[in-house]
């Protein structure tokens, strides 16, 4: 069984768009890759596709063993929530949260009683560095604290698949190599993860590099 599978997978939007034109990829558990290319290639819809926020146009989708199509859409909901994370560009915190509250919404979907998912989330920030941030607001942190919030969030629930969309995008270098260190190090703990960088180096830097152009998967690079 492997993590990701697509196969001839296509994505057209509404107006004719072909954002996807036949991507066929395989990720394993355990593996680590960087989805490298320029804006408009496809990256984004790739791993919303790969995510289960959004369902192809044609082709098949397996993820974790699902058959995304066979799924009805609470089904999808459930497979997102308890084995997928997401890390997005902006970080995505609640306003107003601590820190804690916010990677603790992180279980929200599990039926984890409040006390044991704010126990959880304490476990979950002393992994990402930050246990002495618990209580922190978002407003109260720094770019590179706030991300390592929101991959706290992504990877409390310990899912199958941590997907990441320019992850680093809006950090200063310090903070982005700081949040590819600790993508890294959940990486080497046995973690599955998927990241988009348009940026060359950090791509460059992880083990597998999947690069995409006009919507397919460029072989061999
Ligand atoms: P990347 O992440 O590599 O920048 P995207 O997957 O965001 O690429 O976009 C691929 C193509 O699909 C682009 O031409 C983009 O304009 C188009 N696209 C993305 N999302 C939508 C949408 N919701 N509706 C219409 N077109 C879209």
């Amino acid at each position: 069984m492997t993590a990701v599978e697509l196969a001839e997978v296509t994505k057209s939007y509404p107006g004719g768009v072909s954002a996807l034109r036949g991507v066929s990829l395989s990720v394993g558990y355990g593996e680590m890759v960087a989805i490298v290319g320029p804006s408009g290639s496809g990256k984004s819809t790739m791993l919303h596709v790969i995510g289960t926020l959004d369902r192809p146009s044609t082709g098949q989708v397996r993820i974790d063993g699902h058959d995304v199509a066979a799924l009805s859409d609470r089904g999808l909901s459930a497979l997102r929530a308890g084995r997928i994370g997401f890390v997005f560009q902006q970080f995505h915190l609640a306003p107003g949260q601590s820190a804690v509250d916010n990677v603790a919404d992180g279980l929200l979907y599990t039926g984890t009683p409040l006390r044991k998912r704010r126990e959880r989330a304490r476990t979950a920030l002393a992994r990402v560095g930050l246990d002495d941030r618990l209580d922190h607001a978002p407003h109260e942190l720094s770019g590179g604290e706030r991300q390592r919030v929101a991959i706290a969030r992504a990877v409390v629930g310990e899912p199958a698949l941590l997907l990441a969309d320019e992850p680093t995008g809006n950090l200063d270098s310090a903070s982005g190599a700081e949040v590819m260190g600790l993508l890294r190090e959940l990486h080497a703990g046995g973690a599955t993860v998927l990241v988009i960088t348009h940026d060359r180096g950090i791509a460059a830097a992880l083990p597998r590099q999947v690069s995409m152009r006009d919507g397919m998967v460029v072989p061999g690079e």
